[in-house]
């Protein structure tokens, strides 16, 4: 099927934002994007506001996001909010799984979310017993990624130990944590083959299947290999949660005496399919490891605030050649401009100096990067051949009003370039610096409309879908 769309305002990949952008796609697939195109045609869509490429969640939990309103009590850290977000695991079946998740994922698309890399450890049932289909948790979610609209790559986690205590001893799964465990690597590698994913990783048009490493918490570094050979064979986006945590850290220099890159560099995990989650607390050596091995490092700055982790070095681990993305992860908030936003500042408040990241760069890690790490290289892009997904940021709310007129100030920030010829991102830096999810309006996925005039147009009522959901896990227990 053919469409078309036309944007009062579109970023376009290195031409900035620019004015009345015909945007013409045939299946999923864009086929010609025309800047300047006056009169619209009457056949196209017309998105009123700023038009972008639909936006990269490269690292969610889906189901802490029943924590919001039961997490922010009393005093405490990521350790004890960890005990909250066990009790919640406990609760789930595939079935609450699905009707949560895809709630969850209803927001994200609300929020201009057109893809979410999902790092999943639920995967059996209480005490660990299997449910019948090993991966019926994961097929869950790859189910309600479908019916919200949203593309997932599932990230199909090796979870093996409980931890490390500080003397550097391999603590068992316990409790909740049972449900997270495959015994060994190889175990884990053939309940993942047992998807059925096709020879390019496929589970369905919209779903692709990646490995994620919890980390080097939960697992060994001998039990490393067979994941990133798994990874590696299969052609896979490979995940880590790294050095989240200073206690983290300590822990694996007492178990392994080397830092937790260096645990993961050595175990042949690093390489630029790899994205690593957080990295707070990376040393200098850590930073020359990944940024030489290519890794994509996935920002999850409200997260890592909420649960006190520390601010990542990201501009120091940018210099270093790693590519940033960013990520929902906790779900504390869903809001990728906040997540996007707070890259660039918790730079200044660390270094009291501005403009580490530009708008340019903080746009591709909310997408084009976003995408790439998440096994999407053809998304994330306004672009000819790209996957045809779209997001339209209104421009008329009470945060966003006078931002056509600030950024045309002059003449030296004009709409569709400025006085020197450079490509105009004015527009863009309001956008992410000032936008919320409350200003999406519209989103297109693979040539489909998800959302209209900032509704969902598969689920009816997200907010009703969410309140039911948590409803259930709650008086479940
Ligand atoms: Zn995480």
């Amino acid at each position: 099927m053919r469409r078309a769309w036309h944007a009062e305002l579109a970023w376009l990949p290195g031409a900035g934002v620019l004015p009345d952008v015909l945007i013409e796609a045939s299946g999923d697939r864009f086929t010609t994007i025309t800047p300047g195109c006056v009169p619209a045609p009457a056949s196209a869509t017309r998105l009123t506001g700023l038009t972008l490429p639909s936006l990269a969640n490269a690292h969610s939990h889906a189901f802490h996001r029943a924590l919001r309103g039961a997490g922010q009590r009393g005093r405490g850290s990521f350790w004890t909010w960890r005990e909250q977000m066990y009790q919640v695991a406990a609760g789930l079946d595939p079935d609450s799984y699905l009707a949560l998740a895809r709630a969850v994922y209803a927001e994200m698309a609300l929020a201009g979310i057109g893809c979410v890399g999902e790092f999943h450890y639920l995967h059996h049932g209480p005490g660990g017993v299997p449910y019948a289909d090993q991966n019926a948790m994961g097929q869950a979610l790859v189910q309600a990624a479908e019916e919200a609209g949203i593309r997932v790559t599932l990230l199909d986690t090796c979870y093996l130990s409980g931890g490390l205590d500080l003397t550097g001893a391999s603590l068992a799964l316990d409790g909740p944590q049972l449900r997270f465990g495959d015994v060994t690597a190889d175990s884990w590698a053939k309940r993942v083959d047992q998807f059925g994913a096709d020879e390019h990783g496929m589970l369905g048009p919209a779903a692709r299947l990646g490995a994620a490493i919890h980390s080097v918490r939960a697992v060994p570094p001998e039990q490393m290999h067979p994941v990133a050979a798994w990874a590696k064979r299969t052609g896979a986006p490979l995940h880590v949660h790294l050095s989240e945590q200073v206690a983290e850290n300590e822990a694996c220099l007492a178990a392994y005496r080397c830092t937790p890159a260096a645990v993961l560099y050595n175990a042949g995990v690093l390489g630029p399919r790899t994205t690593v989650v957080h990295a707070t607390h990376p040393t200098e050596a850590d930073m020359q490891l990944l940024g030489g091995s290519e890794v994509f490092v996935s920002a999850c700055p409200t997260t890592e605030a909420d649960l006190a982790d520390g601010i990542g070095p990201f501009g120091a681990l940018a210099e270093a050649g790693c590519r940033l993305t960013v990520g929902s992860d906790s779900q504390a908030v869903i809001d990728l401009f906040e997540e996007t936003r707070r890259i660039e500042q918790y730079q200044r408040l660390a270094s009291h100096q501005r403009g580490t990241f530009g708008a340019e760069a903080l746009g591709y890690a909310m997408t084009w990067d976003g995408h790439a790490s998440l096994g999407w290289p053809d998304a994330g892009e306004i672009a000819s051949g790209s996957l045809a997904d779209l997001v339209t940021v209104s421009l008329s709310s009470a945060r966003l009003a006078g931002a056509v007129e600030a950024a045309g100030a002059g003449g030296l920030r004009g709409v569709g370039g400025s006085a020197d010829g450079e490509a105009d991102l004015g527009l863009l830096e309001a956008v992410i610096f000032a936008a919320t999810a409350a200003d999406v309006r519209n989103v297109v996925i693979g040539g489909r409309d998800v959302v209209i005039g900032g509704r969902h147009v598969l689920i009816d009522d997200v907010p009703g879908a969410l309140t039911a959901a948590v409803r259930s896990l709650f008086a479940a227990e």
